[in-house]
This record gives C-alpha cells, structure tokens and sequence, in this order.
C-alpha cells in the first residue's frame, strides 16, 4: 500500500491581487521503507510540499492519499488521529519543552496516544536508546548539544512507532560534523530498522544519505529519482 500520494497536486497562495503558485501539479507517491530528500533552493516549495505530505495543510488542488484514503474526505478530527498514529515530526528547531527531560519529552507523545504509563516508559527508552542517549534520559534540554537535542527530538518522533518519519532541514541548526552525525542516525534508522523517512534539506552531501531525490524547482518538480550514492554510507 502507498503510504502517500500525490495526485495533480497545486498550492496556491493568495495575496491581494498577488497569486503564488507555490506547487504546480505535483504527482509523487512515497512507498514504506523509503528515504527521500526533498531538496531545491529556497522559495522552491520544499516547505510547502512538507505541510501537504504531513496532512498539516491542504491542497488548493488536486488530491492527496494518506494510506489510501483521500484527505479530503476526512474529519479534521479523523485526520488528526490518523496523522499522530502515522507520522512523527522532525523539526530544524526540535521543539522541545524545556522544562522536562529528555525522557519526559519523548513521553508526551505516547501520553497524548493515552498510552499506558508502564508500556509508554517502555517505547520512550527503547526510543533514546536507539539515537544513542541512554545516559542523558534525565537531562533537560539545555544540558545537551545541539545535536543531542535533535537526537531526542527524533526519538520523540519514534515513540509512537509512526509509518513516517517526517523531517524539515534536520541538520539546519547544526554545525556540518553533528550534522552528519544526525544524518547517519536517520540513515541507520531507514536501513536497519526500515523507517520511512522524508526529508527536506537544501543541502546537496547531506541529500546524499538519502536513497531518493526530489527536486523542486519554482513550485515543480523537475528531477525524481534514485540516489545511488546512499549505499557509500555504510
Ligand atoms: P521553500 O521551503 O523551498 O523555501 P516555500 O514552500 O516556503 O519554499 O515557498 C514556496 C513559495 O510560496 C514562495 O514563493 C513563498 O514566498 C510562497 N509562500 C509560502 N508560504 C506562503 C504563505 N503562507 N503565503 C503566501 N505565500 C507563501
Ligand atoms: P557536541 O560536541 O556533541 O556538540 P557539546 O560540546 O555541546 O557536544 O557537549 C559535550 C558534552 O557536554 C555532552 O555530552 C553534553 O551532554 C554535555 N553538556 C553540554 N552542555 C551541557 C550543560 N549545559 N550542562 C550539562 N552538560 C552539558
């Protein structure tokens, strides 16, 4: 089953008298077990494509399929459900609360979920165990680098066991050597836990951990194709 699909896909924003075609006629599908880079310069709709594939925007046209099913025949509160059980974010920022600890914070998700306290601690652990931090479970966020706090942010969007994993320039806060740490964690996550990833980077070497390009240019999308580079990560 796709796990997303983009049918003649349009965003058009409306300023006055100004029309932006920020996506012109996109169609792309994203299969479980991918990892795709949506990469073009700035302006390019990269951001715009991230909403719409997170169901957190709709389109001005065209339809969108989350799992086979058309969100635009969906409830918001159906669709909100559907989307926290789906995906999980990434943010360039991390989000984080800063007066809980880093346990605490990959919490919240699975309690929002009403998951049971003993599992929730459970898949929390589980989760910063597999991005590495362990022994940071009860620091808050600023007691951790930059890096370690994009760290919990990617356990925060594992802990729900999401289909997607969703993240928006991943390394853009980040210096270039914890940015390829970071990326290395995706990385490992795509091929040995088999996570689906999509990514939006304007960054050409850190693109090159992913194993599909999109590229945009002017709101369309001018190259899709596989990167043969990836493996050169193992
Ligand atoms: P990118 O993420 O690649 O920088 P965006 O998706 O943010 O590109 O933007 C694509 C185009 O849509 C740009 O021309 C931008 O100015 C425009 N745009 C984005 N969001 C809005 C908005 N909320 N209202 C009006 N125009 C927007
Ligand atoms: P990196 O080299 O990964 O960016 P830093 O040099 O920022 O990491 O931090 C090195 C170590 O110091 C990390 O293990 C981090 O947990 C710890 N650390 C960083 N800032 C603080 C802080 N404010 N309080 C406690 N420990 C910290």
């Amino acid at each position: 089953e796709t796990l997303i699909e983009f049918r003649d896909v349009w965003k058009i924003y409306q300023m006055g008298e100004v029309q932006v075609d920020a996506l012109k006629n996109v169609c792309i599908e994203i299969e479980h077990g991918e990892f795709t880079a949506i990469i073009g310069p700035s302006g390019s709709g990269k951001s715009t494509m991230m909403n719409l594939v997170g169901c957190l925007d709709v389109p001005s046209k065209g339809d969108i399929f989350l799992k086979s099913r058309n969100i635009a025949d969906m409830t918001e509160s159906d669709l909100s459900t559907l989307r926290g059980k789906t995906i999980g974010f990434v943010f360039q920022q991390y989000n984080l609360i800063p007066g809980m600890t880093a346990l605490e914070n990959v919490l919240l998700p699975l309690e929002i979920q009403e998951v049971e306290d003993d599992i929730a601690l459970e898949k929390a652990t589980e989760a910063l165990e597999l991005v590495g931090l362990s022994d940071k479970l009860s620091n808050r966020p600023s007691q951790l680098s930059g890096g370690q706090q994009q760290r919990v942010s990617i356990a925060r969007s594992l802990a729900c066991d999401p289909e997607l994993i969703l993240a928006d320039e991943p390394t853009g806060a980040l210096d270039s050597k914890t940015g390829r740490d970071v990326m290395g964690i995706l990385y490992r996550l795509w091929k040995e836990k088999g996570k689906t990833i999509v990514m939006v980077t304007h960054d050409m070497d850190l693109a090159q951990y992913a194993a599909r390009h999109i590229v945009l240019k002017d709101g369309m999308v001018v190259r899709d194709e596989i990167n043969d580079n990836s493996s050169k990560n193992e």
